[in-house]
């Protein structure tokens, strides 16, 4: 018999949190503040992508650095207005907060399940203010998160992705239970549960 309780994992980008908004609302509030025109940092941040080897390669810490150096604005400044906690706190799906919030209420267990740097995306959950939901020693962040021996790890768990890869991954586990969260249209996946946001998820997991 088993002797803890069930996990719920979360992925964190697209899941919880709108990348392509914390994107926005970086770049918006370091223009903002430092007086830098967005068409240059867009500009310079490109040009930092295109001089690494691999898309994971990407560093906030890095990139700061390579456009306060281009532009002589100070990386202090342009970190300040990068780590904003609005940026984040506003770029989480509108139901997010409450529905953890309610999922904590009924005494779920609460995790992450996410892949990238452990620093931003630890820093993603603190600004936004929703790390208090999870359990410490339930955050699993990897650099890559589809191994064996992380989702091993998970031992029996609900995991919440949004990445149709990552729930394929997961259906050959028969400790988990994998839900797909699909934020983008109405279409499901074949023989696993999936929902549109995370209100729909306790009755997904009853
Ligand atoms: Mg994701």
């Amino acid at each position: 018999m088993r002797q803890d309780k069930r996990c719920i994992y979360f992925d964190i980008d697209r899941t919880l949190i709108d990348s392509v908004k914390i994107r926005e609302l970086t770049r918006a509030r370091m223009c903002g503040e430092t007086g830098l025109r967005r068409n240059q940092l867009n500009q310079v941040i490109e040009e930092y992508v295109s001089t690494l080897a691999h898309k994971n390669d990407y560093r906030r810490e890095k990139m700061i650095n390579f456009v306060s150096e281009k532009t002589g604005i100070k990386y202090a400044a342009l970190k300040q207005a990068h780590d904003r906690p609005e940026n984040y706190s506003e770029a989480l799906y509108p139901e997010v907060a409450k529905a953890l919030e309610r999922l904590k209420k009924v005494g779920e267990v609460l995790g992450i399940y996410s892949e990238g740097f452990v620093r931003y995306q630890t820093d993603k959950l603190v600004l936004s203010g929703i790390i208090r939901y999870f359990e410490t020693d339930k955050v699993v962040i990897v650099k890559r998160k589809l191994r064996e021996k992380v989702v091993k790890q998970l031992d029996a768990a609900v995991v919440v992705d949004d990445s149709r890869e990552v729930i394929e991954y997961l259906k050959n586990f028969k400790e988990i239970t994998p839900i797909w969260l699909n934020r983008i249209n109405k279409e499901n996946m074949d023989g696993v549960r999936t929902i549109y946001n995370l209100d729909e998820l306790p009755d997904a997991i009853d």
